[in-house]
C-alpha cells in the first residue's frame, strides 16, 4: 500500500504548476495538496483552491494575497490565505509536507527551495535558476537537511532515468552526459535577422508550451546553458563531460554515454507530465496523461552538432555555461541574474533579441564578486548583478 504524499506546489498557476495539478488529479488516492503558491494570478489561484482544497494558499504579492483572502472568504472555502516571502518559505518546509514541487520561475524561487532542502523534503526541481544560482550552497542544504532532490526538467529527468540507481557509481561509469536541444523557433533562421525577432515570435516554441521566460531562453538557447549548469550540479560531472546536441524532434529527451561508449537514452512525447509524474512517483511509475510514443508514426530523428552550420553565431550564449562553470565561484549566479534582467527587458521591448547576449556577456565582464557561501551572499550577488545588467540595458537603449 502506498502512503499518501502531502504536497506543496510553488508556482501552481504556471505551466509546470498546472501540469503538476493535472497529474495529481489523476491519483487522488496517492496525493493530497497541502499548499499552493503563486505570484499574482488571483482568479486562477481561486479556481485551484476550489478544486484542490489545499490547507494553505500563498501569494508572493501582498495586494494579490489580500484580494485572494477576500474571495476565498466570500466563497466559504476552507483555505488559509497568506502572502509574502516568509510564508513561501514556511509552506515549503512545514512539518506535514512530504514533497515540494519547485516551479517558480527565476532566482525568486531560491529561498523556498533552500527552506525545503533544509527541512529534508522530497524536492522536485523544475526551477532550474534556483540551482544555477545556489550551486554548492544549494547542494549542501540538500545534504545537511537529508532532502531528496529529483529533477523535473525533461532533460535532467531523462538523464536521471538513464543513470544507474546508485549515485556512488556514476563518476566511474559515466563518460559523458549528452543533453538534447530542440534548437527552438530560430534554429534555421539567418543569424543576421535575429535582431528583428519580436517577443511573440520568441515565445512560440515548436515543440513545448511553456512560460514566457523559459520560452525566450529556449529561443536564445540560454535555457540549454542553464541546463548544462544544472546538470553539472545534479549529477556531479565535470563541465567537459557535458555535451549538447540539437535534436529538433525532441523525442530523445537526453542521454548518458558510458565508459564503454554504450549510450542509454530516454524517449517520450514532449509532454512535461511525463517527468512530473516520474518525480512524483519515483521510484515507482504512475499514469501521467502523456500520450504514448508511436514509433510507426515517428518521422526521422535528426541531429545537428553545435559547431555545425552557423549555430555558434545564432546561439552565442550557450558557451557561457562552460565559461561560468570554469570561472570564478558565483559566476553562474551572475549569468542567471543578467539573463533574467535581459529577458525581461526584451519582453518589455527595451532591447532587441540579439542584445540579450550583450547584456549577459557585458554583466559577466563588468563584475568582480566574492565566493558566495550563504543565501545572504547569493542574494547580494544576485542584486549587484541585476544592477550591473540594468546598466548595460540602459546603455543599449540610449
Ligand atoms: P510560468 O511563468 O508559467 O509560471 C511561473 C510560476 O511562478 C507562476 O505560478 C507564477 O505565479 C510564479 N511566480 C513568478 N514569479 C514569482 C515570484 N517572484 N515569486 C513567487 N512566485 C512567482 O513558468 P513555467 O514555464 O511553469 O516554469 C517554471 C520553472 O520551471 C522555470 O524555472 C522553468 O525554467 C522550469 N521549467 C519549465 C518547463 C516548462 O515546460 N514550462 C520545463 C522545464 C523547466
Ligand atoms: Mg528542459
Amino acid at each position: 500500500m502506498t502512503v499518501k504524499q502531502n504536497i506543496t506546489i510553488l508556482g501552481s498557476t504556471g505551466s509546470i504548476g498546472t501540469n503538476t495539478l493535472d497529474v495529481i488529479s489523476r491519483h487522488p488516492e496517492r496525493f493530497s495538496v497541502y499548499a499552493l503558491t503563486a505570484s499574482s494570478q488571483v482568479d486562477v489561484m481561486l479556481a485551484q483552491c476550489a478544486q484542490f482544497k489545499p490547507a494553505m494558499a500563498v501569494m508572493a504579492r501582498e495586494d494579490a494575497g489580500r484580494a485572494l483572502a477576500d474571495k476565498v472568504k466570500a466563497e466559504g472555502l476552507p483555505v488559509e490565505v497568506r502572502w509574502g516571502a516568509t510564508a513561501l518559505d514556511e509552506v515549503a518546509s512545514a512539518p506535514g509536507v512530504d514533497a515540494v514541487m519547485a516551479a517558480i520561475v527565476g532566482a525568486a524561487g531560491l529561498s523556498p527551495c533552500l527552506a525545503a532542502a533544509r527541512a529534508g523534503k522530497r524536492l522536485l526541481l523544475a526551477n532550474k535558476e534556483a540551482l544555477v544560482v545556489g550551486g554548492e550552497v544549494f547542494l549542501s542544504a540538500v545534504r545537511d537537511g537529508g532532502a531528496t532532490l529529483l529533477p523535473i526538467d525533461s532533460e535532467h529527468s531523462a538523464i536521471f532515468q538513464s543513470l544507474p540507481d546508485d549515485p556512488a557509481t556514476w563518476q566511474r561509469r559515466v563518460h559523458k552526459i549528452i543533453l538534447t536541444a530542440s534548437g527552438g523557433p530560430f534554429r534555421t533562421r539567418e543569424p543576421q535577422s535575429l535582431k528583428d525577432v519580436t517577443p511573440e515570435q520568441a515565445c512560440a516554441h515548436p515543440n513545448w508550451v511553456m512560460g514566457r521566460k523559459i520560452s525566450v531562453d529556449s529561443a536564445t538557447m540560454m535555457n540549454k546553458a542553464l541546463e548544462v549548469i544544472e546538470a553539472r550540479y545534479l549529477f556531479g560531472v565535470l563541465p567537459d563531460q557535458l555535451e549538447v546536441v540539437i535534436h529538433p524532434q525532441s523525442v530523445i529527451h537526453s542521454m548518458v554515454q558510458y565508459r564503454d561508449h554504450s549510450v542509454v537514452a530516454q524517449l517520450g512525447t514532449p509532454d512535461m507530465r511525463g517527468p512530473i509524474a516520474y518525480g512524483l512517483s519515483w521510484p515507482e511509475r504512475i499514469e501521467s496523461g502523456a500520450a504514448a510514443l508511436d514509433f510507426h508514426a515517428l518521422a526521422a530523428m535528426t541531429f545537428e552538432a553545435m559547431d555545425a552550420r552557423d549555430h555558434a553565431q545564432r546561439f552565442p550564449g550557450l558557451k557561457l555555461a562552460w565559461e561560468t562553470l570554469k570561472g570564478a565561484p558565483g559566476s553562474c549566479a551572475v549569468l542567471n541574474a543578467a539573463n533574467e534582467v535581459a529577458v525581461d527587458a526584451f519582453l518589455n521591448r527595451q532591447i532587441r533579441f540579439d542584445q540579450i547576449h550583450e547584456v549577459n556577456q557585458g554583466t559577466l565582464d563588468s563584475l568582480v564578486w566574492m565566493a558566495p557561501e550563504s543565501l545572504e551572499n547569493l542574494m547580494v550577488l544576485d542584486q549587484r548583478s541585476r544592477e550591473a545588467a540594468l546598466a548595460v540595458v540602459s546603455r543599449l537603449k540610449s
